[in-house]
């Protein structure tokens, strides 16, 4: 039996002074108002230049962040290899703009994706689209997509102008770029999820590039957010046309992040929300995502990307039912740096393959990342509470044994 109670293995890799810092963090992060003004007044006071750099380097940064440079990163994935956990290097831009920074973007991945295969313990590398994309330029894409369009890999460019075509055609050959050089380096490609009204063109891309590099083995995952109402039939839609199309599909499941960005403009543009109505919902299509995965693991490859006890127990139980071993060569787990530290240690010391998502970057860059972070342990009942839960177990049982 798998269990996530072992606080002790959780947090053998964080100094006392480090769990005290954790404490401090995360009991903030439960104060409402002070998360909501911080997440209005970091991103402004960070363009502003204002001296606020130190202080965020030295708390939100460091509990959710690897550093601000590939080269940093390889001391905290060291630490992780210790204990047999493995990374997913997110290399954080987001919000860029301008096609030489598109470029320059793309080439760092592929960077990213070499250092990768120089490291035994990093076997994937995740990727935003927004992070060569320009996002008017997605959305107007998915403006003119069916529902269909995601999952059948179908991207109609008629309602671009020429210099819009000219500009897709670059992405495009810039992400064909990063996936062969993943597949030249033996290393995954994770393509992350974003807003619904940028989603179909990513997904439809995502499907094409599958089509084309994952043959024989995976090299490229798309991401499945169960919180939208539609996903748990696309993700099986998406399996359907993989089989048709003779590739294997990968796919990352995670619940999503833009939950409150999402309701509030569909309440702005009045439009049906595309999030599920609760958090049960949720929940439900998530376990459903998982157990459909777990009976079609000769024909999938999948990463359990959640926080979630039950989530990540319920796929170590289906495998154990299913006489399959718990180190199957399809199944991977993965939770964020700083976060759910219990589910991913105790999994390793079961014999899962598993991994932090390692995110790093300048920290102008990251910030987006840092107040999604932010807002995920204050609004959504339950993190802070786990987290903060988890790291005074921990504190006290080390007093105990002082
Ligand atoms: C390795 C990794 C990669 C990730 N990549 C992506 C990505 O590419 N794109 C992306 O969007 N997110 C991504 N995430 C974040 C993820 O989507 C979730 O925000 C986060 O993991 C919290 O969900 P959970 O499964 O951990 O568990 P829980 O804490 O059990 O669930 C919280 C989640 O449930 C959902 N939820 C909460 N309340 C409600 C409600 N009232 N109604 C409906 N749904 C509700 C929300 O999605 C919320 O984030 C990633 C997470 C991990 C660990």
């Amino acid at each position: 039996m798998v269990s996530f109670d072992n606080t002790e293995l959780a947090f053998a890799y964080k100094t006392t002074k480090e769990l005290k810092k954790a404490k401090f963090l995360f009991s903030s992060m439960g104060i409402g108002w002070l998360v909501k003004l911080g997440t209005r007044l970091t991103p402004w006071a960070i363009k502003a230049h204002l001296p606020i750099n130190g202080i965020i380097r030295n708390t939100i940064f460091k509990q959710f962040v690897g550093g601000e440079t590939l080269q940093e990163t390889a001391g905290v994935a060291d630490k992780l290899a210790q204990y047999n956990v493995q990374v997913i290097l997110d290399y954080g831009v987001e919000g860029i703009e301008g096609e030489d920074s598109f470029d320059k973007a793309a080439d760092e991945f592929i960077k990213v994706i070499q250092y990768a295969a120089t490291q035994p313990s990093i076997p994937f590398i995740s990727i935003k689209l927004t992070g060569f994309a320009r996002f008017g330029l997605l959305k107007k894409l998915d403006t003119a997509a069916d529902n269909k369009s995601g999952v059948e890999g179908r991207i109609n460019i008629e309602a671009l102008t020429d210099n819009e075509k000219a500009e897709w055609n670059k992405v495009v050959i810039r992400l064909i770029k990063i996936c062969e050089a993943a597949q030249r380096n033996n290393v995954g490609v994770l393509v992350d999820a974003e807003e619904t009204w940028i989603q179909d063109p990513v997904d439809a891309l995502t499907m094409q590039m599958m089509e084309r590099f994952n043959k024989s083995k995976v090299v490229v995952y798309n991401t499945i957010q169960l919180y939208r109402h539609d996903r748990l039939q696309f993700f099986k839609d998406s399996l359907a046309e993989a089989q048709k199309n003779n590739f294997i599909l990968g796919v990352k499941l995670v619940r999503g992040a833009y939950m409150e960005k999402e309701r509030r403009r569909a309440t702005a543009m009045n439009y049906p929300s595309p999030i599920q109505h609760d958090k049960e919902s949720t929940d439900n299509d998530y376990n459903a995502a998982i157990e459909f995965s777990m009976e079609q693991l000769d024909k999938l490859f999948v990463i359990v990307a959640s926080h979630n006890e039950y989530s990540n127990l319920n796929a170590t139980q289906l495998l154990q039912q299913k006489n399959l071993p718990l180190n199957h060569s399809h199944v991977h787990y993965s939770q964020l740096l700083g976060m759910s530290d219990n589910i991913t240690f105790n999994l390793a010391k079961a014999g899962c393959s598993v991994s932090k998502y390692l995110p790093f970057g300048p920290l102008k860059d990251v910030v987006p990342y840092l107040m999604r972070r932010a807002q995920e342990n204050s609004s959504v009942s339950g993190q802070t509470g786990r987290e903060l839960q988890l790291i005074k177990k921990e504190l006290k049982r080390r007093r105990q044994k002082a």
